[in-house]
């Protein structure tokens, strides 16, 4: 299979802090890759690097075929836009937005037309489930619907790769499971997804393969 992202010993210093001590780390197209590992460990630090939202301090990191280091400020948060989705444990919507117009904020920013994002949001909450929901407000919804209309804005882009930090941690049992079967059933019709999570049920069920992190290195490759 192809490679989507490649990390070469990436490192990442804050301050006297090693947050990445040299990771090097390849994610296949269509791969499902779960890391886990203490927290303190640099799971979040490596999740932001991969998304471009920070610069490693040394080693690089190509993403089909580009090294995001050569990438100015602007250019990257394009990068970002377009092809990555993020799903957050604590969801990171807007409150003073309806749920559909959460979603349709970010095609929005990439210059989508308003009926093209409006329709391509609504498809997408009907395919999670939430259609009825479109026009709550986050704060009336639930954490399972949240989370849904969490993925339906990190999915709106189309990206390359789906990242999630604990996307089951901030949620219910029920609520988790259904957002499991979600990134499942992504990942099996082509998602690339990366995941760092405490949730062993969600790594077990949903990762191609699971990296056990330990002092911003990968220590282990589970499986
Ligand atoms: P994890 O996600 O595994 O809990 P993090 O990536 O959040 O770990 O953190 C790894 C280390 O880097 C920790 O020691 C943390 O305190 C430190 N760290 C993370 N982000 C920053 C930052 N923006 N400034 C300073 N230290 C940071």
């Amino acid at each position: 299979m192809e490679h989507l992202v490649q990390l070469t010993d990436v490192r990442k210093e804050y301050g006297d802090t090693t947050a990445l001590a040299g990771v090097t780390l390849d994610i296949r197209q269509g791969e499902a890759v779960a890391v886990m590992g203490p927290s303190g460990s640099g799971k979040s630090t490596l999740l932001n690097m991969v998304a471009g939202l920070d610069r490693p301090t040394s080693g690089t990191i190509v993403f089909q075929g580009e090294d995001l280091s050569t990438l100015s400020e602007t250019a990257l948060a394009k990068f970002r836009r377009r092809r990555i989705g993020m799903v957050f444990q604590f969801f990171n919507l807007l409150d003073d937005l309806p749920a559909l117009e959460n979603v349709i904020l970010v095609a929005q920013l990439i210059g989508t037309p308003r009926k093209q994002a409006q329709a391509r949001a609504m498809e997408l909450f009907e395919e999670l489930g939430i259609a009825d929901r479109r026009n709550a407000y986050p704060a009336v919804l639930s954490g399972g619907e949240r989370q849904r209309v969490g993925v339906a804005r990190a999915l709106m882009n189309r990206p390359s790769l789906l990242l999630a930090d604990e996307p089951t941690g901030a949620l219910d049992s029920r609520s988790g499971e259904q957002v499991m079967d979600l990134l499942q059933d992504l990942n099996q019709i082509g998602q690339t997804l990366l995941m760092v999570t405490h949730d062993e049920k969600l790594a077990s069920r949903c990762a191609d393969r699971v990296i056990e992190f330990a002092d911003g290195r990968v220590t282990e490759a589970v499986r």
